[in-house]
């Protein structure tokens, strides 16, 4: 059975506006995924039925949001296969995420070690990291790409040795599609008795992970990439490490015990999440997972590398386009600049006539500057785009170098 992208499409509520007079073409799902019903409703429903504040609270509706708020922990934690619920901390997003685990490391970062990361990291998976080396005397090594936009493996396991503290990479590039064989990364980096952290953000769209088979030892992702909410993301690690971690925030939830001159720490979770948290966002991500994964997981893989396979079929034949990101593994993104003119005119032009891409450096400056652009126009594709919007795009793209030229 094919995958039936109109029955998802049809859950989508805002898929049936238009924009400039025009039906909505939304092409930048790599920014952020639109929500279906069922997202919405439970917002809708958790603030309409059992709003209250979780864990202290002795009355029915702080039961009842408690048991929601803490059961969507134990979806992230299936969805991942982590080997136990208090190893998925809940941040507002991956850069939080990723914050968290760079002010774990920092403490112990000395002059002499080393961190690596890849030259397409997103500014979350880099600035972080630079800040920490600078602060500690530590080097930061950047491991090149190829001009397709793949990692170089040799590079790579070069760079690493007894000096390396922590490796971090993207699982999948946000500015070029490229998806790492994140796998292999992690094993190289194990063996030579590094961390591993991997940023999360753009793979985690693309079909559940494990991050026990993985043999990573942190990864973040944020729940607006994954069809839930803004403002809500997670940060899983392994529990070893956490459970020593240097808390990050105090406050409330966070403390075991508090005098006025000391205080101790609560357990894993709650010792890296302190104040109130974003309770209906957290309940709103576990639904968004639960419906992600109530659909045909190798249909909708399927559907989108169709609509790579037929974006870059007519990308490659348009006259003028060169797309960024020709890496051999890809998801359903499609980067590319036009002789024509800026990226920012192309995607104006776009929106013109309903298409919503997104254009820019992408947060990934020093990417762009590898790349020799200015930056780039990105179409990303989700699981109810259609071929049909494929050819639109393409068609619209015509005019653009109409206007242009
Ligand atoms: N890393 C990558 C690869 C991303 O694409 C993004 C989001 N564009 C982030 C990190 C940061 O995610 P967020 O803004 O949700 O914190």
């Amino acid at each position: 059975m094919s995958f039936d992208v109109a029955a998802v499409r049809a859950q989508f509520p805002i898929l049936n506006r238009e924009v400039n007079g025009k039906p909505l073409v939304y092409l930048d799902n790599a920014a952020t995924t639109q929500k279906p019903q069922c997202v919405i409703d439970a917002l809708v429903d958790y603030y309409s039925t059992c709003n209250s504040n979780v864990h202290r609270g002795a009355h029915k509706l702080a039961d009842e949001a408690t048991r929601r708020y803490e059961g969507a922990r134990d979806i992230v934690a299936g969805f991942i296969n982590a080997s136990a619920r208090e190893e998925v901390i809940w941040t507002s997003g991956t850069t939080e995420s990723i914050n968290i685990i760079t002010h774990g490391i920092a403490q112990q970062l000395k002059a002499g070690d080393e961190v690596v990361v890849t030259e397409m990291e997103h500014h979350a998976n880099l600035v972080t990291w630079q800040q920490a080396c600078k602060q500690a005397g530590a080097a930061l090594k950047v491991i090149p790409i190829s001009d397709l936009g793949e990692l170089d493996l040799e590079s790579y396991k070069a760079a690493l040795n007894e000096k390396t503290r922590i490796v971090a990479f993207p699982h999948v590039s946000n500015a070029l599609g490229t998806l790492n064989p994140i796998a292999d990364l992690t094993r190289w980096a194990k063996d030579a008795g590094a961390l591993v952290a991997i940023d999360g953000a753009q793979g985690i769209a693309h079909g559940a992970i494990d991050v026990q088979a993985l043999g990573c030892d942190f990864y973040s992702f944020s729940a607006h990439k994954l069809f839930g909410p803004t403002g809500m993301g997670v940060l899983w690690g392994r529990k070893e490490l956490l459970a020593e971690w240097p808390v990050w925030k105090t406050g409330g939830e966070m403390i075991a015990t508090v005098t006025y001159q000391d205080a101790t720490w609560n357990e894993l979770p709650y010792r890296l999440e302190a104040g109130t948290p974003n309770i209906a966002d957290a309940i709103a991500m576990g639904v968004a997972i639960e419906w992600f994964q109530s659909l045909d997981q190798d249909g909708l893989k399927q559907h989108e590398a169709k609509l790579l396979a037929r974006a870059t079929e007519l990308a490659e034949d348009f006259e003028g386009l060169t797309i960024i990101g020709n890496a051999k593994d890809k998801v359903g993104v499609l980067s590319f600049v036009m002789d024509s003119g800026h990226p920012a005119d192309i995607g104006f032009l776009l929106d013109k006539q309903g298409i919503a891409i997104r254009t820019g450096h992408h947060c990934a400056e020093p990417l762009m500057g590898r790349l020799n652009v200015p930056g780039t126009a990105r179409a990303s594709f989700s699981i109810y785009n259609t071929l049909d919007e494929v050819e639109q795009l393409f068609t619209a793209l015509k005019k653009v170098r109409m206007m242009l030229e």
